[in-house]
């Protein structure tokens, strides 16, 4: 998504332990709707789970009316890139869906997503999570005072394309904080030493969209969803990040997933 804002806001150590505890929430909520995640359930199901978790925790979806963006959580099944709207549609085996959520909690957003595999899926597609997933870990340790934005995209580029995927272009990673979407944004390819400064006190929302197939995206009639234009599957893992004294901190958090997934004897990318 587009940020909101050209202003980038450095935020305080008060701003970053708030953001910890929407991202905490964030997780926890992610691992609620992971343990619906299989076959057979319908999508507006696991949009229900995650809207009720969140409610009951006293934070407010932050996609939920976006723009009008009619959900809790973004659904994004196999050629769907991103912004998937939840619906009667249910997962069967061999699908993958990627579930983007936010929280805003006591004022501060946080964003995260994470790509599941349903039933069994082919090789291919396994691989495409998993260096999708590795990815987003290669682009947050670019995270660092001194280097760019461009840096981080150069290197979430350049690891994907090595192993022949598409990198989405015209969706981007972002900063977070009282916005959801805040400068400067966060390319997922990009050239060394280009871009916006990295300082401490940013939060940043990195978030690669790489396709198994080529990078070109469309988007559907209903004005959201996003999908790869050969109808190849894309994958879509997302953490928010904070850059405080020097060091990254990964706010958001895919534990509460990890241990869903494992309980219920699922793969875990
Ligand atoms: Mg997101
Ligand atoms: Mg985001």
């Amino acid at each position: 998504m587009r940020k909101s804002g050209d202003k980038i806001y450095l935020k305080t150590p008060h701003d970053i332990e708030m953001m910890r505890h929407s991202a905490i929430l964030l997780g926890k909520a992610h691992g609620e709707v992971a343990k619906y995640v299989k076959e057979g359930v319908a999508t507006k199901v696991l949009d229900k789970v995650a809207y009720e978790f969140i409610h009951d925790h006293k934070a407010t979806p932050s996609f939920l009316n976006y723009n009008g963006f009619p959900a809790t959580l973004c659904m994004s099944i196999n050629e769907v890139v991103v912004h998937g709207i939840p619906g009667k549609y249910e997962l069967k085996s061999g699908d993958v869906v990627s579930i983007d959520c936010g929280v805003f909690f006591n004022g501060y957003h946080a964003d995260s997503a994470y790509t599941y595999p349903i039933g069994e899926i082919s090789e291919e597609v396994k691989a495409l999570l998993t260096a999708t997933k590795e990815s987003l870990y290669v682009g947050i340790k670019e995270f660092k005072k001194g280097n760019r934005t461009g840096d981080i995209g150069f290197a979430i580029q350049r690891y994907a394309e090595q192993r022949g995927y598409g990198v989405v272009r015209e969706l981007v990673g972002h900063g977070v904080g009282k916005l959801l979407h805040e400068s400067p944004e966060v390319p997922n390819y990009g050239r060394r030493r280009k871009g916006d400064k990295l300082r401490n006190g940013m939060v940043l929302a990195i978030e690669p969209m790489i396709n198994l197939g080529k990078e070109n995206v469309v988007q559907e009639p209903d004005g959201w969803t996003i999908r790869t234009e050969d109808k190849k599957p894309s994958a879509h893992y997302e953490h928010t990040v904070a850059l405080i004294d020097n060091k990254v901190e990964i706010l958001t958090t895919f534990k509460y997933i990890e241990e869903s997934l494992k309980a219920n004897q699922l793969l875990v990318i």
